[in-house]
């Protein structure tokens, strides 16, 4: 694929009528819509498609693998309520799109991939953009132990249930967002850390994702 980086005027309209749209749609973080007014998501398409970057549907990356619908992208971060400086960690890097976003949300993010070319194109194009998370490449479905614990938790793919260990690695307080369900359908899961073993686990809205592959996982 040609990968070109170039903000025109065309793009930087077509992305104020998606924050509009998402507006529209119920986002009311205003940081959030700020974030996605800010990351140009054509950056993550070929040119040949850049008329398909602005429209709030998931795209194909390659790999089986797709961008997440901006939607999506907006309705985790907003659930996440990220405050400056939080240490998040993404499971699920995908095109690097929703990483940009929790960046712009002043996160410092550990972000792990399972497939290598996704891996290596994201580790070339974020800090060419000027975005500069930690990225690791493997099975994220059993988080990252290492530079556990986590304020946040985002997961970006379809799980078929919670990994205890992933929870494990929540701060006293910390928030996991992760979709959870059947191969199909997912709902989308909050879970907040409120003592050593207690948690506390809101069922939100149904969506579809492509599946959390790995030892804790499908
Ligand atoms: N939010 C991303 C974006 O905007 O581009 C999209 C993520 S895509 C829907 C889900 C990603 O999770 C895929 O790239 C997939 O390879 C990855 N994935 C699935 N299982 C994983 C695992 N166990 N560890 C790490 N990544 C995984």
């Amino acid at each position: 694929m040609a990968y070109k980086f170039i903000d025109n005027y065309r793009e930087q309209g077509a992305r104020k009528q998606l924050v509009r749209h998402l507006e529209k749609r119920g986002i009311e973080d205003k940081r959030v819509l700020a974030a996605i007014g800010k990351v140009p998501r054509h950056f993550f398409f070929d040119e040949t498609f850049w008329n398909q970057a602005y429209r709030d549907i998931a795209f194909p990356i390659g790999d089986g693998q797709t961008i997440s619908q901006p939607y999506t992208v907006a309705y985790q971060s907003q659930l996440l309520h990220i405050n400056k400086g939080d240490k998040v960690l993404e499971i699920g890097t995908g095109s690097g799109y929703q990483t940009c976003i929790l960046l712009e949300l002043g996160a410092e993010v550990f972000t792990i991939e399972r497939q290598e070319n996704l891996y290596q194109r994201t580790i070339q194009v974020l800090p060419y953009m000027g975005y500069k998370p930690h990225f690791f490449l493997g099975d994220g479905s059993m988080g990252i132990p290492k530079h556990a614990p986590y304020d946040r938790i985002i997961v970006t793919a379809g799980a078929p249930f919670v990994p205890e260990k992933m929870l494990k690695q929540l701060k006293l307080g910390g928030l996991m967002v992760i979709p959870v369900g059947d191969e199909k359908f997912q709902k989308m899961v909050t879970i907040l850390r409120v003592g050593e073993n207690d948690f506390e686990r809101i069922e939100l809205d149904t969506f579809r994702f492509v599946p959390l592959v790995g030892d804790q996982a499908w």
